[in-house]
């Protein structure tokens, strides 16, 4: 059997990777889903590469989605009169709505909302959480602060407050642009950043109108608070845990992970572990060993996928980045220990015959032990994603005739994508799943296939059949 890895992994384009040998070269190396960040590069970049992604995918004949990130309501100060000040313990420094430039006594902080929720003791943390300042005093339009610890602060450096509901909506006027092009240009999903409450995800919906997939950023401690809700109103979740570490303290981060990602399971939607993980091959072709076992852990909790940012979208070793998260990848896999983890942190299948199916389609792959693979033929992909759900031991193909799922449902752990023309028949299915056994998995002649579908065919919602197939020709 060909090995496969089943924790998938998400890729960020940018000035190091936006060229279609890149792109293909990435995509080789193990890469199911590019990320187009719209906080940086033009909506032409962005569709070039939307444009090299789909050569891409012709080229090497398996499914690539492409999830187009929001840049969300990211606060940032405005600019100083020499572009950079440096801040000491003790200084006092004043936070504003002149649009003058800044200087060693104040900045522009363009946010009236900041002000709004302001109180007095409250946190900011600038330049990613670097620079801390402790409000003193403030008013509708100013604070007065404390440096309590210091650093460089530079034009336009991004602010966080900790623990803060903010009275901001998810999509600024610039995420409303963004997301009409993004979705314009084809996008498998959306993602949408700074998600505070259920409602930010109303509103991208009713924008979105089906058109993608959501995948909320969980970066705000609002946002946990309101975690199941959020998690069953989106399509994927993003442990985004470079703001994340921010607005908590980084102690925080490795439960919250774990927390966030056992929910993602339950509520059955794919989540995706992201930044920094490898952020040493920005400038170095070999990670710390430190990042390879962050990535493995990120493995061991089952996460869907792995994700990185700088170091494809602007580091000195995009491909060997990708090449060396895939090999820790598949080394953690390939452990019997893996086995143990994910067995231990199985859920239960909710009461349903579409859980029953799946979770038996599971429990049919362990009793059979010689099973090559589970195929779900699905409109929707919601099968296959339930099968992933249940983490068997053997890789999921889902098979659909809808290239849009098939796309989509590459960022689920262990489902390999194969579109199908639509079938009416069970003997159809079969064959065609056993064909593509055969070239996707290396599966031979006598190994035997577990099929999940649904009676009639090409309904959505109606999974009421498990069938073993051994594969004859
Ligand atoms: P960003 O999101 O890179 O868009 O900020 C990821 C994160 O905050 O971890
Ligand atoms: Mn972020």
């Amino acid at each position: 059997m060909k090995q496969m890895h089943f924790t998938k992994i998400v890729s960020t384009l940018g000035p190091a990777s936006s060229s279609p040998e890149t792109i293909k070269a990435l995509a080789q190396a193990g890469v199911n889903v590019f990320r187009l960040n719209f906080s940086h590069g033009s909506h032409e970049t962005h569709r070039q590469n939307v444009a090299y992604i789909r050569q891409a995918e012709k080229e090497i004949g398996r499914p690539l989605a492409i999830l187009c990130d929001m840049q969300g309501p990211k606060l940032r100060i405005g600019v100083f009169k020499d572009d950079y000040i440096e801040l000491h313990i003790g200084d006092k420094f004043r936070l504003d709505m002149s649009p003058e430039p800044g200087d060693k006594t104040r900045v522009c902080l363009p946010h009236p909302e900041i002000f709004q929720a302001m109180t007095n003791g409250m946190d900011l943390l600038l330049n990613d959480g670097l620079v801390h300042l402790r409000v003193d005093a403030f008013g509708k339009d100013f604070a007065d602060t404390t440096v309590i610890s210091g650093g460089r602060l530079s034009n336009k450096k991004g602010v966080n407050v900790p623990g803060v509901p903010l009275p901001i909506d998810a999509l600024t006027e610039k995420d409303k642009s963004d997301l009409q092009a993004a979705l314009d240009m084809g996008a498998d999903m959306i993602g949408l950043s700074f998600v505070q409450r259920p409602e930010d995800l109303l509103l991208a919906r009713s924008l979105i109108n089906g058109r993608a997939w959501i995948v909320s950023k969980i970066e705000k401690p609002a946002a946990l608070e309101h975690l199941d809700e959020i998690i069953r109103l989106s399509d994927g979740i993003m442990v985004a845990r470079g703001d994340l570490g921010v607005e908590v303290p980084p102690e925080k981060v490795p439960v919250l992970q774990k927390k966030i990602i056992r929910a993602c399971r339950k509520g059955g939607k794919p989540v995706i572990v992201a930044t920094q993980m490898l952020e040493s091959m920005v400038a170095n072709p070999t990670p710390t060993r430190a990042e390879a076992s962050d990535v493995a852990t990120a493995v061991f909790d089952a996460a869907d996928a792995v994700m990185l940012s700088a170091e494809t979208a602007a580091g000195a070793y995009p491909v060997e980045a990708v090449t060396i998260m895939n090999k820790i990848i598949m080394e953690t896999e390939s452990h019997d220990l893996y086995r143990q983890y994910l067995d231990a942190a199985r859920l239960k299948p909710e009461h349903t015959p579409e859980h029953a199916i799946t979770a038996s389609a599971r429990v049919m792959a362990e009793t059979m032990e010689d099973a090559a693979a589970i195929v779900s033929y699905t409109i929707s992909g919601a099968t296959a994603g339930r099968v992933s759900r249940e983490r068997p031991y053997i890789p999921v193909m889902c098979l659909t005739p809808d290239e849009s799922v098939a796309r989509k449902m590459s960022l689920f752990w262990g489902i390999e994508s194969v579109t199908c023309e639509p079938q009416d028949l069970l003997v159809d299915v079969a064959r065609i799943a056993a064909c593509n056994c055969r070239k996707v998995f290396n599966a031979k002649v006598g190994d035997k296939i577990i099929i999940t579908a649904g009676l009639p065919f090409n309904i959505t919602g109606n999974t009421n059949l498990l069938h073993v197939y051994t594969i004859a020709e």
